[in-house]
């Protein structure tokens, strides 16, 4: 049964034309999650377009399409399932929200598959991507060396090696164990090592596509950090009490724990949980729940406050430094910039008080110091002051609350991650 699998959220990277869109696609066929049915339709209509061939590209656009429509996909048009895992194809970078999603963990990737066309190489948006899922906390990478069909001559080992070596030392530069990799000479569109081991590039003895997906592994929950939860929601439960609702992100909660609320600063103890309208003695990093609280009334807490230990209660940062990576702005950032942080469930309007450094996007070395400005693509270390006490704690110590997304006039303009806070 497909649903007894584990899933895992998977995101596919990579430049523009690299066929992200094209591997997905010819993924989803061989795996049987589109009907054939479907293919026909979308051979039929290529054809009728005068299209010699069918794309896989198509399966996908098609779904892009209906996204921009503001249709909601059945998200089985967006899964498929290996002998191991159950899939989850999560948004690429470039969809509107997609930065926001990853750090709210709406959408948070296990895995991404990153997709480099071996004629190409490395690209700006392969630099950018492989940057930005560092940044975002996604540790599990598989590189799938696409369009291997197009190289000169076809299937070529040598011009392979020379991309290997090129991405290799740019995921070696932003802190990924290249080791650990896996590089699949692909090709999306003919299928090259993809489910198949392929005859063309007998010179490749490592794991395809598919095989690559199975190794990946279940991240290890979280379960040995302190407890923190934010707060989603807070109800008043006639009979019951103050009842705030959130999912785990790490550590354990169990029933009697005494807690506290920051930056309220208000503590209570856990009288019951419930997840799934059932109660529950215990609860862990992902699970949503709500818990009912003694000691703590409705008005006391709301939506962006942090429920944690006492023993090891949440940050709460006046002010805070911070690496970010700027990704849309129509003109330059300098100091004095008041954006909102959108950081677990918070909502908070920050200050740039100082840019200290900018950084270079791919190594991460400082380029210049205390510069006047940055622009759109840009890394940065900055000293923020939040408009009132926030919950956010350096990214070393707790990965799933250091992260934020930058936001203003209805764009992500950066994503970030917090390196020590001020008390
Ligand atoms: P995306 O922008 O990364 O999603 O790229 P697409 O999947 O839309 O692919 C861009 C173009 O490259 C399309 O014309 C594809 O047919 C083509 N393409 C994708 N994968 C391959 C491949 O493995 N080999 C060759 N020869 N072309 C490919």
């Amino acid at each position: 049964m497909a649903d007894t699998k584990p899933h895992l959220n998977l995101a596919f990277i990579g430049h523009v034309d690299h066929g992200k869109s094209t591997t997905v696609g010819r993924l989803m066929f061989e795996t049987g999650a589109v009907d054939p049915h479907v293919i026909d339709e979308y051979k039929k209509e290529a054809a009728s377009k005068g299209k010699a061939t069918f794309e896989f590209a198509w399966v996908m656009d098609s779904l892009k399409e209906e996204r921009e429509r503001g249709v909601t996909i059945d998200i089985a048009h967006h899964r498929f399932d290996t002998a191991k895992y159950y899939f989850t194809v999560v948004d690429c970078p470039g969809h509107r929200d997609f930065v926001k999603n990853m750090i709210t963990g709406a959408s948070q990737a296990d895995a991404a598959v990153l997709i480099v066309a071996v004629p190409d190489g490395v690209m700006a948006q392969t630099k950018e991507h492989v940057f930005l899922s560092r940044t975002l906390g996604v540790n599990q990478l598989v590189v799938a060396m696409n369009k291997i069909d197009a190289t000169t001559p076809p299937y070529d080992e040598k011009r392979y090696n020379e991309v290997k070596e090129e991405v290799g030392k740019l995921l070696k530069m932003v802190g990924y164990k290249v080791d650990d990799i896996p590089f699949i000479p692909l090709s999306g569109l003919m299928g090259d090592n993809l489910a198949k081991a392929s005859t063309n590039t007998p010179w490749y003895k490592g794991p395809t596509l598919l095989e690559a997906l199975n190794n990946l592994k279940v991240p290890d929950k979280p379960t040995n950090l302190p407890l923190r939860v934010p707060v989603q929601d807070v109800y008043t439960i006639s009979g019951v009490g103050t009842v705030p609702v959130g999912r785990v992100e790490t550590g354990v909660m169990r029933k009697n724990d005494k807690i506290v609320f920051q930056p309220a600063n208000v503590t209570g103890e856990v009288k019951s949980i419930e997840m799934h309208h059932e109660e529950v003695p215990e609860a862990f990093p992902g699970d949503n729940i709500g818990w009912n609280v003694r000691g703590v009334s409705k008005k006391d807490i709301r939506r962006g406050d942090v429920c944690g230990s006492v023993e090891k209660p949440p940050t709460v940062a006046k002010e805070f430094k911070a690496q970010i990576v700027v990704l849309q702005h129509p003109s330059a950032i300098s100091a004095g910039y008041t954006p909102v942080f959108h950081c677990h469930t918070a909502q908070i309007a920050c200050t740039l008080t100082a840019i200290l450094a900018k950084l270079d996007p791919r190594s991460g070395a400082v380029k210049e110091e205390n510069p006047a400005f940055i622009k759109a693509g840009d890394a940065a270390i900055i000293m923020v002051t939040p408009s009132k006490p926030m919950v956010i704690e350096p990214v070393k110590e707790i990965p799933q609350l250091g992260r934020f997304a930058i936001r203003d006039m209805g764009t992500t303009v950066a994503a970030g991650m917090c390196m020590s806070v001020v008390p």
